[in-house]
C-alpha cells in the first residue's frame, strides 16, 4: 500500500496588497484553492514570524496581527481568523520530541498566512497552527528540521511555506509593477531549476548566495527560509507544479509552487 502524502506549498506572498487585489497571481491562487480537497489542517511556516527556538500557535483562535505599515485602509479591513486544532497541535508538538517545539498561546496570525490563505481558502474553515522560524539556523539546520515534519503529510496536514525567492525590499521599483530586473529574474530562474532537478544543495548551500546575483536575490534569508520548509517534506513521489511564476516591483518574485503525490 502506498502512503498518501497531502500536498504541501510554497507561496510567494509578494506585497500584502495582494489580499485585496485581483490579478494573476491572486486567481492563480483562489483557482488552486479550489482544486485542492480541503486537508484536515495547515501547518504554515511564514517568513513574518521570526524566533529564537520554535514555537507553535496553540491559542484556539490565535489574533489576526496587521504587521505591515503604510498601505491603504482596505488592507486592515480584512478578516482572516481560522481556529487551531488541538488534534493537530498535539501531532506537531509529537514531532518535537525530535524537535523542541514550544506550545505560544499568545502567538498571533501574521500576514504572511493570512493574505495567502485568505485567496487559498477563504472560507478559514481549514485549521491552521502556524511554526515559527527560528532564526538562529543556518539554511542547512532549516532544511533538516523540515525533514522532521515530513510524518504530518500523512496525517492529512498541509505544510505551506510563505516566503519569496527574491526578496529585495531596498532594491523595489515602484514604476515597474510587474516586472524585474535582470539580476532577480536569473536568480529566479536558477533556483527554478534547482527545484525542477532536486538539486538540494545547491537551493541549501550557501553558495546560492555567494553570487552577486544571490546575494541581490536573497540580501536577508528571512523570505528564503520557507522555501527550505516545503522542500524539507518533498517525497520522491511528489510531482512539481508551477502555481506561479512572476515578480512585483522589480525586486520580488512570486515563483510558487504546488508538490503533489
Ligand atoms: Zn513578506
Amino acid at each position: 500500500m502506498t502512503t498518501a502524502y497531502t500536498p504541501a506549498l510554497f507561496i510567494g506572498h509578494g506585497s500584502p496588497e495582494n489580499v485585496v487585489l485581483d490579478n494573476t497571481f491572486t486567481q492563480s491562487l483562489r483557482q488552486l484553492g479550489q482544486q485542492l480537497a480541503k486537508p484536515r489542517a495547515i501547518l504554515m511556516i511564514s517568513a513574518h514570524w521570526l524566533s529564537r527556538g520554535s514555537y507553535l500557535t496553540t491559542a484556539p483562535k490565535p489574533k489576526q496581527v496587521f504587521d505591515f505599515y503604510g498601505f491603504p485602509d482596505a488592507l486592515y479591513q480584512v478578516h482572516y481568523q481560522p481556529s487551531t486544532d488541538a488534534g493537530v497541535i498535539a501531532d506537531i508538538l509529537a514531532v518535537g520530541d525530535i524537535i523542541p517545539i514550544t506550545a505560544d498561546d499568545d502567538a498571533e496570525f501574521d500576514h504572511g498566512m493570512w493574505t495567502v490563505l485568505k485567496h487559498l481558502f477563504p472560507a478559514a474553515d481549514v485549521p491552521v497552527v502556524q511554526l515559527s522560524i527560528d532564526s538562529s539556523l543556518n539554511r542547512q539546520q532549516h532544511f533538516a528540521l523540515a525533514k522532521k515534519l515530513q510524518s504530518l503529510r500523512t496525517m492529512g496536514i498541509m505544510v505551506i511555506g510563505s516566503g519569496n525567492i527574491v526578496h529585495n525590499l531596498g532594491q523595489l521599483d515602484w514604476h515597474n509593477r510587474h516586472g524585474a530586473f535582470d539580476w532577480a529574474v536569473r536568480f529566479d530562474e536558477q533556483i527554478k531549476t534547482a527545484l525542477m532537478t532536486g538539486d538540494v544543495d545547491f537551493i541549501t548551500q550557501a553558495r546560492t548566495a555567494m553570487t552577486s546575483d544571490g546575494r541581490l536575490s536573497v540580501p536577508t534569508e528571512d523570505h528564503y527560509w520557507p522555501l527550505l520548509y516545503v522542500e524539507g517534506v518533498r517525497q520522491p513521489s511528489d510531482q512539481l507544479e508551477w502555481i506561479y511564476e512572476g515578480y512585483e516591483y522589480g525586486s520580488i518574485s512570486l515563483r510558487s509552487y504546488l508538490l503533489r503525490s
